[in-house]
């Protein structure tokens, strides 16, 4: 009886053991299967603007005699604008690269929200000229201790994003308060916003809500490095729609430095 009990026991072992290769193997595959996906995502976005600028530039010098000027032009537009695009795409890998490897190190110094969101909203003028900019910005706002780098470049993503995906005519409202311990900054589109219940998977690597996001020459990294930038600073960045009309709301709360929460409560 005890070696048939010993028989059946290594026999469940084994079983169990089974279960447990086939569970890794599912994993592997799984992992494998992601890899894939992102390696194909990844070359289908660096070789959609080489496309475009291998046409053009091709087009450029197999009908140099016959082009008129205003085709030219049009021709080496197109040119810097997909190399632009191609370069956006590169840096964006490589701070999404950095950020996975730990090697984002924030180079807080005190900074002035105020200054900065300025700064933002200079570098994406051209992209915000068809729709109206309000800056709504409480004026005893703390100074912050941040990286200048990355919080513009967070506050840049957010309102590439909603010039993106907010018809022009449209208000793009930049928002901040202290709230307690904190300063809360807030984006604020009238666009289609975001889908309910799937809201947070705008904070994956290279999700796009509606595939045809992906034409708008965006990379699908812009919130996963703006949240990976806002959290190594100490910060949140969460999205939702808005309660008061259609369009999207993102809001990225910063941490005010214990020094000042001490000075102002003196
Ligand atoms: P992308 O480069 O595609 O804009 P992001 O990471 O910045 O990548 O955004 C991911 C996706 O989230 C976008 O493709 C879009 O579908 C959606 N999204 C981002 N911002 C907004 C917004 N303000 N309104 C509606 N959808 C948005």
């Amino acid at each position: 009886l005890l070696d048939a009990l010993a028989d059946m026991g290594a026999l469940a072992i084994e079983r169990v053991r089974l279960v447990e290769d086939l569970d890794r193997a599912e994993r592997a595959a799984e992992t494998d299967r992601l890899r894939q996906a992102l390696l194909t995502s990844i070359s289908h976005d660096l070789r959609t603007p080489l496309a475009s600028v291998l046409g053009a530039a091709s087009t450029l010098r197999d009908l140099e005699a016959v082009l008129g000027a205003e085709a030219k032009a049009d021709l080496l537009g197109t040119i810097i604008e997909e190399s632009e695009r191609l370069n956006r795409f590169i840096v964006n890998l490589l701070d999404m690269t950095r950020l996975e490897a730990g090697a984002v190190a924030p180079n807080l110094a005190p900074q002035d929200v105020a200054e900065t969101v300025d700064t933002a909203l200079r570098r994406v003028e051209k992209v915000l000229a068809a729709h109206r900019v309000v800056v709504d910005l409480a004026p005893d706002l703390p100074t912050l201790r941040l990286d200048a780098v990355l919080f513009e470049q967070v506050l840049v993503n957010l309102l590439d994003n909603a010039a993106k995906y907010a018809p022009e005519d449209t208000s793009v409202t930049v928002r901040a308060r202290r709230e307690g311990g904190h300063v809360r900054i807030e984006i604020l589109d009238e666009g289609v916003g975001l889908p309910e219940g799937d809201i947070e998977r705008v904070f994956d690597k290279f999700y796009r809500v509606r595939k045809s996001d992906r034409v708008r020459a965006g990379t699908g990294l812009g919130l996963a490095i703006s949240r990976g930038f806002v959290e190594a600073m100490g910060g949140t960045v969460t999205a939702a729609n808005r309660s008061d009309r259609t369009g999207a709301v993102f809001t990225v709360t910063l941490p005010v430095p214990a020094r000042t929460t001490k000075d102002i409560a003196a």
